[in-house]
């Protein structure tokens, strides 16, 4: 049994995940053929198991996709190269890109086209570095470390700096140092490309790490948000745990510790609940840092595809009047999670 247990807001899904698995759900919804999806939707393997079981095929290469057929790009966004194959062989290709991903993709286009370099900082062959990298990939190097800023041999007039949305604060700060260090006149983007979700996360497990001996962080190890909050309270001397199920709890002493868990921001709420049911605390608080009220909509061409599908009904069935009940015009008010129960 534990002594003080703290579940930390915000935690789990963040504005972009929750839309990229509402959109798949209704492309399930729509299409009665499979639906492939590039990359894993998002980086969860229990929820990209439950969409492998209702007929998504995740696919890694446009050379995998059938003539005509069904595709969703997932939400860490697509190079514009990849995204025109998956355009030219399917039949319907939908982009549940993140918006805050989108931006990135802006950025390194403008810088472009101002004649600016660009140092991406990322991880190597992470599904959002891909992406942003084939923006301009003869323009654009990736670096991983401080270190890997010394190999780059760039003119000191004419580089701009960007990154990937979800980064330690830890890993990106020294970076960015060296890289203003390193290059005086370096351009930035207006607003971090660090993403809401990613820093929100962040700063609430720095701003309750005094009050607990153990985190546990509720994500897959491919989520780079999720391995940026273990980095996160390891860089704090503190322990940290990846926990992906309840099994994973089993070898860790937790015995009268003072425990935090958080999510990843494509981490599902009912491990949360489960690990908190197994922790089963003298005391459970329930810590907000802050709220988020961040929302992205449905991608425009599922809207435009549903809306098409709708006024195709209502005129083949003018005397239907019930109205849907989780109709895109109500999208707000439903969540991945109610999504990801309907399947
Ligand atoms: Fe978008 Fe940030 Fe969520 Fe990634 S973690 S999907 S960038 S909001």
């Amino acid at each position: 049994m534990v002594n003080n247990l703290y579940i930390v807001t915000p935690r789990g899904f963040c504005a972009g995940v929750e839309m990229a698995i509402k959109a798949l759900t209704w492309m399930l919804k729509i299409y009665d053929e499979p639906v492939y999806c590039y990359h894993e939707i998002v980086h969860n393997d229990w929820i990209v198991e439950k969409f492998r079981n209702k007929n998504v095929v995740f696919i890694e290469d446009p050379k995998e996709l059938p003539e005509n057929s069904i595709v969703m790009l997932s939400a860490h966004g697509t190079a514009p190269k990849i995204e025109n194959e998956f355009k030219n062989i399917s039949m319907t290709s939908v982009n549940s890109v993140c918006p805050l991903v989108t931006k990135v993709h802006h950025e390194a286009k403008r810088f472009t086209k101002d004649g600016k370099k660009i140092i991406y900082v990322g991880h190597k062959n992470h599904d959002e570095a891909l992406g942003a990298l084939g923006v301009a990939p003869e323009n654009m190097q990736l670096v991983e470390s401080v270190d890997d800023i010394n190999k780059i041999n760039f003119h000191d007039e004419s580089v701009a700096l960007l990154a990937q949305t979800t980064l330690a604060m830890s890993e990106w700060e020294p970076i960015l140092n060296k890289a203003q260090k390193e290059y005086k006149n370096i351009e930035l983007p207006r607003k971090s490309d660090l993403c809401y979700a990613t820093t929100n996360r962040q700063k609430a497990l720095i701003n309750i790490s005094d009050k607990v001996d153990i985190v546990f962080v509720v994500g897959s190890s491919t989520s780079s948000n999720t391995n940026a909050l273990v980095t996160t309270i390891s860089n704090l001397g503190k322990e940290a745990h990846r926990i992906e199920t309840l099994e994973d709890l089993k070898e860790i002493n937790i015995k009268n510790k003072n425990v935090a868990i958080t999510a990843g921001a494509s981490a599902p709420e009912h491990i949360v609940n489960e690990i908190s049911n197994f922790l089963n605390p003298n005391n459970l608080e329930f810590y907000t840092d802050t709220t988020e009220e961040e929302y992205f909509p449905l991608p425009k061409e599922l809207r435009s595809n549903i809306t098409s599908l709708s006024k195709l009904l209502k005129n083949m069935f003018p005397t239907n009047s019930k109205e849907a009940v989780n109709g895109i015009s109500k999208d707000k008010s439903w969540s991945a999670t109610e999504a990801l129960s309907s399947l």
